[in-house]
């Protein structure tokens, strides 16, 4: 789907635009949220369906994560009497979603793992990604923490089309030629949409590439500061773009308990209870080894079970939301610090 063909279209020419979309489109981006922040008088920027240029906010990275839009927080799933079900509403249109590359790539995670993990797809997963086509959000600054480029995330070839806001106006670049009659009365532009070539914070992805290896940075004390620092909030994995733990719940309404609903509502491995199971056993009891267990399963698990890299975007959504200022990047360069460690321990031993 190679087909690029740029247009300058003004603040009003974009509205013009989306309402022409919306004939066969949802549109989806980060919309500001006056004071909907975790703080007094703070924002938040959540996706939201928008119909107008003004509604988007492209200034500033947006709180949570795309996936919001595919996979809300708590989504029903089918409601059901005591001997029918009947499924929840799927979307009624197709979706554009508006994101920066690192957000699409995300996508990409989260297809592996609803819809490329084992012998089954995620039917509510797969009903809406289906009817999803990408708007990619260039880039024109970068924001505290971002670290695509580390992560090798800061690239894209799964949109549709792609955008560069300007003060009033927009860049358009069309690469499904699908799109094409939408722009027949456009403004043509030598504009080319650029991708962040690097970036300020720069993260030495860990390399663990043995279960040995694994293993023993298990054992090792770079964890057990997290005992004092992290509270197991859960805040990192749910604003995580790429992760997608989930439990269900059968909700029941009042009077007969087999009339109700199931709810599929975003989970974590950093919270109490995630791990219990039948009879009381908990795998990971301490926050440490929470955390370790989430840090290691980016690393290291999850390229084992599929072998297509980190599942990180470098999006650095998980460091701004934690409350206990828990940098993600420096527990990256400590676990990288750690094999190195470990690598030379080795070295000195086989001498
Ligand atoms: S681990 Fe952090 S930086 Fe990586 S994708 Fe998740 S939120 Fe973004
Ligand atoms: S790392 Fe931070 S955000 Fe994540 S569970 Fe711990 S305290 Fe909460």
């Amino acid at each position: 789907m190679k087909h690029e063909k740029t247009y300058l279209l003004s603040a009003d020419e974009c509205n013009q635009l989306f309402a022409k979309l919306e004939e066969r489109y949802d549109l989806y981006a980060p919309v500001r949220i006056p004071a909907g922040g975790r703080y007094a008088q703070t924002d938040s920027i959540l996706y939201r369906q928008i119909h107008k240029y003004e509604d988007i906010e492209y200034r500033e990275r947006s709180t949570y994560a795309m996936k919001e839009v595919l996979t809300p927080i708590t989504q029903t799933l089918f409601y059901f009497t005591e001997d029918e079900y009947q499924e929840s509403k799927p979307p009624e249109k197709d979706i554009l979603l508006f994101g920066r590359a690192c957000d699409i790539n995300a996508i990409k995670i989260q297809d592996q793992i609803y819809l490329k993990n084992g012998s089954d797809e995620d039917y509510f997963y797969k009903r809406i990604r289906k009817r999803v086509k990408f708007v990619l959000m260039e880039c024109t600054q970068q924001f505290e923490g971002c670290f695509c480029c580390s992560v090798g995330a800061n690239t894209t070839d799964m949109h549709s089309l792609a955008i560069s806001f300007r003060k009033d106006c927009a860049y358009l670049e069309i690469r499904d030629p699908e799109f094409e009659p939408y722009f027949k009365d456009s403004k043509s532009s030598d504009y080319e949409i650029q991708f962040p070539k690097e970036n300020e914070l720069k993260v030495k992805y860990p390399v663990i590439d043995s279960i040995d290896l694994a293993n023993r940075l298990k054992e090792h004390p770079m964890w057990n500061e997290f005992d004092d620092r992290c509270i197991g909030c859960g805040s990192c994995t749910v604003a995580c773009s790429t992760c997608t733990c989930f439990e269900t719940t059968d909700i029941v309404y009042t009077q007969n308990a087999h009339v109700g609903e199931r709810r599929r509502t975003c989970s974590s491995c950093m919270v109490d209870g995630f791990d219990s199971m039948a009879g009381g056993h908990c795998f990971r009891q301490t926050t440490s080894e929470k955390y370790r267990y989430k840090i290691m399963h980016k690393v290291y698990g999850y390229n084992a079970r599929f072998h297509t890299g980190p599942m990180c975007v470098g999006c650095g959504r998980c460091s701004a939301r934690c409350p206990q200022l828990i940098s993600y990047p420096a527990t990256l360069n400590k676990l990288s610090k750690a094999i190195e460690e470990i690598k030379q321990e080795e070295g000195k031993t086989d001498d």
